[in-house]
């Protein structure tokens, strides 16, 4: 399995000379295996993504929190006639069905262009369960979120990811993702805030560095990356952090091989 990131940043975009190392780009994972690929999220990072040729794409959304599906008003396959788009995803709490959440984005005042106008198909798909897709098996937990979001995790070719993105570690929540995560080859978490900022940001749906570190451990994860940086977190504040902690902060381009 083959996993690049294309967007690590949280919230919002944070483009600027001194985030060149880990981008400014907000959340999109492309994950390989045998030849099939999928997208974890649409972010701003999704439009790094080379998907000239393809015509049916998947991307599976954590949720629709506009971070995580502002790409998708740029894609180009959108616009293509004879493409395909499978987007699964889960509703929120008040159970707006996934097409009409994506379709509050793609639809004025936000954006010229209606959803129902585009070129491609688009086929939306509210997860209830798990789902084999080509070679990747997907299992997903409820997040601790506002509003709600989920984790998803990927089996392929006898490895596991788990993308633990816009969660917060709140306790029955964490014991259950240290369950759900447990002996995965890689975990992606959400690292947005210090301790400190998270002290004023409890309730916000997002955790630290020190609670990934602890995540991997109970689970027994084989590799940690952290994810969805603060947008004021510059390249070096995220630097001096890896020296002090011994952590890995996702850097926009790379790639991970499992
Ligand atoms: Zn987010
Ligand atoms: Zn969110």
């Amino acid at each position: 399995m083959r996993l690049t990131i294309l967007g690590s940043r949280g919230s919002l975009p944070s483009p600027g000379k001194d985030r060149l190392l880990f981008g400014g780009d907000t959340s999109c994972l492309r994950v390989s295996a045998g030849g099939d690929t999928l997208f974890l999220d649409a972010g701003t990072g999704l439009l790094q993504a080379e998907v000239s040729g393809m015509k049916e794409l998947t991307v599976l959304l954590s949720h629709t929190h506009i971070d995580h599906v502002m790409g998708l008003a740029m894609f180009a396959p959108l616009y293509t006639k004879g493409c395909c788009l499978h987007i699964y995803g889960y509703g929120p709490d008040d159970g707006m069905p996934l097409r009409e959440q994506v379709g509050r984005l793609l639809s004025p005042p936000l954006w010229p262009v209606r959803l129902e106008a585009c070129p491609a198909q688009v086929h939306f798909h509210d997860l209830t369960g798990p789902e084999n897709l080509g070679k990747f098996q997907i299992d997903w937990m409820p997040s601790c979120h506002p509003g709600g979001a989920v984790i998803y995790r990927l089996r392929a070719q006898g490895r596991t990811l788990v993308y633990a993105t816009d969660f917060e570690h709140e306790y029955s929540a964490w014991q259950k993702l240290i369950q759900f995560a447990d002996r995965a080859d890689l975990l992606l978490y959400d690292a947005q805030y210090t301790q400190e900022e998270y002290e004023r940001h409890r309730g916000y749906g997002h955790s630290t560095a020190e609670m990934g570190i602890r995540t991997a451990e109970a689970c027994h994860a084989s590799r940690l990356v952290l994810i969805h940086h603060a947008p004021w977190a510059t390249d070096e504040m995220l630097l001096e952090r890896e020296k002090k902690l011994g952590v890995h902060y996702a850097r926009q381009g790379e790639t991970v091989e499992l």
